[in-house]
């Protein structure tokens, strides 16, 4: 599992989650590019799940852990989903 991520923000624009420690420190949402095409929540519905206006937000990481959560990123067809490291930089969708 992964470790001890914290709710910091839901609303209308954004949700994000972050943890101390770990690969994926920082989890954000970006609701003004999710399209509600619900890849995340199947992928882990833990995690994700559809608000009334089907834009996905952060229910609680703590249960995947960092490969799924990768993968759940990597799922969205319009990468809504960032990941961050401890040090900020961002892990998905990959910089090109
Ligand atoms: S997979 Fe992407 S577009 Fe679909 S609900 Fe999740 S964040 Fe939104």
């Amino acid at each position: 599992m992964a470790d001890n991520y914290q709710i910091e923000k839901n609303d209308g624009k954004e949700s994000v989650a972050r943890c101390k420690r770990g690969r994926v420190a920082k989890i954000v949402v970006d609701k003004n590019v999710c399209i509600g095409a619900g890849s995340c929540v199947v992928v882990t519905p833990g995690v994700f799940q559809l608000d009334k206006e089907n834009k996905a937000y952060i229910v609680d990481p703590n249960t995947a852990n960092e490969d799924e959560l990768l993968l759940s990123a990597q799922s969205c067809p319009v990468s809504a989903i960032k990941l961050y490291d401890e040090e900020g930089k961002q892990i998905w969708p990959e910089a090109n």
